[in-house]
């Protein structure tokens, strides 16, 4: 198995860990590059077309890996896409993981804007419901704006009424936590942060502000549109003052957490681009809709789990066999500083 490491500990079956000590325990995994919206900075205009349906996995290969993963110590998985919840059955799907022995930590990404729809169980219950019922503990909303004509702008639809109501809807589920990630974009929402921070006060929700990364497009990440979340932090603090570091508060991923000073609040900052030491704690594996497995958003690696999934000679042994050499090359850490140039789109990966 090269450096990859395998270790027991009394907690967990199995520790799994790269040559570079990334300790891997968390899968997030595309079931869908359809989406109904259209983010630029995800799916730019020149690039809308899908996948066909034959290369999709099935939700029955999903789970396969998954619990392949769960073998291995995989025991946090966040369900994403494109916009997981337009794919038919979603519902079903998360059932059947929320009841996948070892999974601790089921979460969902979402656009927001199908929550507050009647779920599958005789329309009494909403689709957040729905998911909370199936063990999902977490789900993340994205919002860039609370302005409806950006919001348009931004997502390429008129959304912005439904993803509020959707946000109502997780909040009446009592979801463990609710996170809402903002990308940030010069010139697009610098001007509204503050208007963010204030309605995720009132909501109770965990804001994150998310650097813009060179994905999709060379054309999305720009000089001129990029945000750096130093200067969010610094716009955040001309009006609420300095912030302070919480360095014990952790969600499971790459976010640093500050406290809106006088408040409870938190607010996270995600800064993939400008923050050197970003890729340390990463404890994540990605698995595309089309069974590639991934060991970085930021490399160009992938590697075609699904023609083992596909192949009748390969057993589940093989499956995590497979996972364990993508896991031995993961790369220490992302390529995005370098030069990167995109080579798919955010919604194909999942983000
Ligand atoms: N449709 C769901 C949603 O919008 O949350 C899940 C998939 S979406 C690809 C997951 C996250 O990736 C969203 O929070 C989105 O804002 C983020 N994202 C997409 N493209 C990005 C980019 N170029 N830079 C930074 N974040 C990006
Ligand atoms: Fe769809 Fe989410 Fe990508 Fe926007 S960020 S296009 S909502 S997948």
């Amino acid at each position: 198995m090269g450096n990859c490491k395998i270790s027991g500990d009394p907690s967990l079956a199995f520790i799994v860990e790269d040559r570079y000590g990334h300790r891997i325990s968390y899968l997030r995994v595309s079931i869908t590059d359809r989406c109904n919206e259209r983010c630029h900075y995800c799916m730019p205009a020149e690039e809308q077309t899908w996948l066909p349906k034959a290369e999709i996995l099935s939700y029955e290969e999903i789970l396969r890996v998954i619990r392949a993963g769960t073998r291995l110590g995989i025991s946090k998985v966040r369900v994403t896409g494109g916009e997981p919840l337009t794919r038919k059955n979603a519902l079903w799907f998360m059932e059947q993981l929320g009841q996948l022995e070892g999974i601790r930590d089921l979460g969902l990404s979402t656009n927001g804007s199908l929550l507050a729809k009647p779920g599958n169980q005789g329309h009494s219950l909403t689709v957040a419901e729905c998911l909370k019922r199936s063990g999902v503990r977490t789900v993340n909303v994205s919002l860039d704006t609370l302005d409806r004509a950006t919001y348009e702008k931004t997502t390429g639809r008129d959304f912005l009424p439904k993803v509020l109501r959707g946000i109502e809807a997780a909040r009446a589920a009592e979801f463990e936590s609710i996170k809402i990630n903002t990308v940030l974009m010069r010139h697009r929402n610098e001007h509204e942060l503050w208007d963010l921070v204030e309605f995720a006060r009132e909501k109770n929700l965990l804001l994150r502000f998310i650097e813009l990364m060179p994905v999709s497009t060379t054309q999305v990440l720009t000089e001129e549109n990029f945000l750096s979340a130093a200067e969010a932090r610094k716009l955040v603090e001309f009006r609420y003052g300095k912030l302070e570091p919480v360095p014990e508060f952790r969600t499971n991923g790459p976010a640093s957490y500050y406290r809106i000073p006088g408040t409870d609040q938190k607010v996270g900052f995600i800064s993939a681009m400008t923050n050197l030491h970003f890729c340390e704690t990463c404890n994540k594996l990605r698995l595309t809709c089309e069974g590639k497995l991934r060991p970085c958003l930021g490399s160009h690696l992938e590697f075609d789990l699904r023609s083992v999934l596909r192949d009748p000679a390969m057993t589940d042994a093989d499956v995590e066999r497979f996972f364990l050499e993508v896991v031995e090359r993961k790369p220490e850490q992302h390529d995005f500083r370098n030069q990167y140039q995109p080579g798919r789109r955010m919604i194909a990966i999942g983000g």
